[in-house]
């Protein structure tokens, strides 16, 4: 029985993880659930999933929770806050961790089940783009395996078969849907709406990585990412459009030969990847109809149009803590723009702006990510405050 703690259990990556753990019942079984504020929907997927533990992000969710449980007759104990999920994530309640809590806030514990050699289904991008370098140590000194939970990552860890790519990769290409905006001029981007921004064509996800897919952020972090996990430099990393999200990323040898991944835009997949690697298990999603299909359709992505993407790979090249001052403004912008605080097209500025102003240092140390990820943070949130976007 492989024990499984799901992290960010409420949001779209949990819910599809707890589906697999669910048709696997004799071999899989979520043992710690952890949520940010949402107490009710915390209690009823402890009701349905019956984990020894549950998490709540607020201390003051606590009593909450606990009466939750009480009065639903379950005897899941309830915790709350960073150091109880760090700690559970790392002790003998779970062997294997789903790591989908959303930006930063996922790090700590990210670097629990790493640090703890947990197998680690890494869905939290930005832990890799805030401190890659630090997480990938910790895992591999700790002997971790970790499973990317990205459809792109997922579909080159496959393609390379779990092991680490060597002089036999030539290049890697990530696929990316081009979000709901591809096409579109920039003085059409200057009025989009939220709404508008998380309604992606193909893929149904939680509002902030459907943002940064509007903005192709998302593929910018991709590729922060893919660097980290694959230990490609970035100008063996590209980036290729495909509207369609059948072709889930390619991975080209020395030989001539490119492999890919195909499969339904659906994170069970992935998940089940996961969950059962080296086996396959079944996931619930069902095959490709390439013949209903018709086309698969590929084109350069418009780094004009979409300036996230470049920022993000001037700031893989950079290094240091340009990716952890990216990330973080990324954060702050796109928690403006949800709440129609800044414009759609205000997040690309505040990000290039960030990037000038504060210079990177060498990631030295986490403290070192957490200072540059603080101060990108208060630079940004004064920038909002004070009007003073490009
Ligand atoms: P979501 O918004 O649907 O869910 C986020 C989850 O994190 C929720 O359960 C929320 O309660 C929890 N959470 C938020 N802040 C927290 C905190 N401080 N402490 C504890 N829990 C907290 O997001 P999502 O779409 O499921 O994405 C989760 C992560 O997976 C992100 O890093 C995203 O980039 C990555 N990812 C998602 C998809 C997808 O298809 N949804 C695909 C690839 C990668
Ligand atoms: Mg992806």
């Amino acid at each position: 029985m492989q024990r499984v703690a799901v992290l960010g259990a409420t949001g779209s990556i949990g819910g599809s993880a707890l589906d697999v753990i669910a048709r696997h019942p004799d071999t899989l079984r979520a043992s710690v659930l952890a949520a940010g504020g949402n107490v009710a929907a915390l209690v009823a997927l402890c009701a349905a999933h019956r984990p020894a533990h549950a998490v709540v992000a607020d201390p003051a969710g606590l009593a909450a929770l606990r009466e939750g449980l009480r009065v639903a007759g379950l005897p899941t104990q309830a915790h709350a806050g960073p150091e109880a999920l760090s700690a559970l994530v790392a002790g003998d309640a779970c062997d294997t961790v789903v790591a989908a809590i959303v930006g930063a806030a996922g790090l700590d514990s990210t670097l629990a089940a790493a640090r703890a050699g947990k197998r680690l289904l890494l869905a939290n991008k930005e832990s890799l783009v805030l401190a890659g370098e630090l997480l990938i140590e910790t895992a591999r000194a700790a002997g971790a395996t970790i499973v990317p939970i990205d459809s792109e990552h997922n579909a080159i860890f496959q393609c390379l078969h779990g092991r680490a790519p060597g002089a036999e990769v030539q290049r890697i290409t990530l696929t990316a849907s081009g979000g709901p905006f591809r096409g579109r001029t920039r003085a059409q981007l200057a009025r989009i709406s939220p709404q508008e921004a998380v309604a992606h064509p193909k893929w149904s996800m939680g509002p902030k990585i459907s943002v940064d897919s509007a903005t192709l952020m998302n593929k910018g972090l991709e590729l922060i990412e893919a660097h980290h996990l694959f230990g490609l430099p970035d100008d063996r990393l590209d980036v290729l459009v495909h509207p369609q999200s059948l072709v889930h990323s390619l991975v080209q040898f020395v030989d001539g030969s490119t492999l890919a991944q195909l499969g339904l835009p659906d994170m069970r997949t992935a998940l089940a990847v996961g969950l059962g690697w080296p086996e396959r298990i079944a996931s619930g999603v069902g095959g490709l109809d390439l013949a209903a299909q018709g086309r698969l359709d590929f084109e350069p992505p418009d780094l004009d149009t979409f300036p996230c993407l470049r920022l993000a790979r001037e700031a893989l090249r950079v290094g240091g803590t340009a990716p952890a001052i990216l990330n973080a403004v990324n954060e702050v912008a796109v928690s403006a723009f949800l709440q129609g605080r800044i414009g759609f097209l205000s997040i690309a500025a505040l990000v290039e702006d960030a990037l000038a102003a504060i210079a990177a240092e060498p990631a030295s140390s986490l403290a070192a990510l957490g200072d540059a990820d603080g101060r990108a943070r208060r630079h940004a949130e004064h920038a909002i405050a004070t009007g003073a976007l490009r």
